[in-house]
């Protein structure tokens, strides 16, 4: 059965680059698409090569009971479950008292995380490929503290322990658990970044961009398809060593 890979926020950014380049080529994956959008996840799916017979389910990965509903509704038995990568997240800051975000930005980044790959893992024990693959997508703030960013920077780093817990429990079973943590990378939640410190530097984005950029030795935010090709290779079968490990995609920002 044609290997499939699960993408969570499949609908945009990072999410959809990863979809466009695992459907692409030669062998490319079988998809199943996760999102709380489905017109945005059927956008994607409409921009893959045809032929791939991808699949969506429609879920809030922040609710459990929703994302298993979702899940089960798929077709299982013809299904052969290789890869999961959990990419859905949301961005922006936080501040402790009326309005505090801490709650909603744990809830997607790290519970949805925690709901996805664990209602996942069944479907990818079951395939009988050598090796399987578990991917996170992290954050270079996992590894850095920026002030008002407290829950994301949290959500972030938690993801790492996570990949370090699986990666350990899941290794008998052949499944190697990775995280991937970007720096900038040119999409909406960048943009959205970008504006929010341009606002509150009170200048305008050009200018809060070329401040950011400063403190990137090369330059210039990664494209989603540069992370998307990272993927690629973790998910590939020349990949059959690297477990446990967070990989820094960042223009040389954290070295
Ligand atoms: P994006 O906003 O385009 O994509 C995030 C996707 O996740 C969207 O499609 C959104 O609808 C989906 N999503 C959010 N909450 C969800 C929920 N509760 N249930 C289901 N889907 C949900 O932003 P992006 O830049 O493509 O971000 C993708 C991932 O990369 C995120 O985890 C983000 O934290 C991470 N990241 C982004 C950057 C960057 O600079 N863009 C840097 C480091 C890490």
């Amino acid at each position: 059965m044609k290997k499939t890979v699960l993408v969570s926020g499949a609908g945009s950014g990072i999410g959809r680059a990863i979809c466009e380049t695992l459907a692409s080529g030669e062998t490319g994956a079988r998809l199943i698409l996760v999102g709380r959008n489905e017109g945005k996840l059927k956008e994607t799916v409409a921009a893959l090569p045809k032929g791939g017979e991808h699949l969506i389910a429609v879920a809030d990965v922040s609710n459990q009971k929703e994302l298993h509903a979702a899940l089960a509704k798929l077709p299982w038995s013809s299904i052969n479950l290789t890869g999961v990568v959990s990419n859905a997240g949301i961005g922006g800051g936080n501040a402790y008292g009326e309005g505090d975000r801490w709650n909603e930005v744990m809830s997607t980044n790290l519970n949805g995380t925690y709901y996805l790959v664990n209602e996942a893992l069944p479907f990818l024990k079951a395939s009988r490929e050598k090796f399987k693959h578990v991917i996170l997508i992290s954050s270079i703030l996992s590894k850095m503290g920026v002030p008002g960013y407290s829950a994301y920077c949290a959500s972030k780093a938690a993801l790492l322990g996570l990949t370090r817990v699986w990666a350990n429990e899941w290794a008998r079973d052949r499944i190697l658990v990775n995280a991937i943590c970007p720096g900038w990378v040119a999409t909406d939640m960048a943009e959205s970044g970008i504006l929010q410190f341009a606002k509150g530097m009170k200048i305008s984005y050009e200018e809060a961009l070329a401040l950011q950029m400063k403190s990137v030795p090369l330059g210039k935010m990664s494209e989603p398809q540069e992370i998307a090709s990272v993927i690629r290779f973790l998910l590939s079968d020349a990949q059959v060593s690297i477990t446990g490990q967070s990989i820094d995609v960042n223009n040389g920002a954290l070295m």
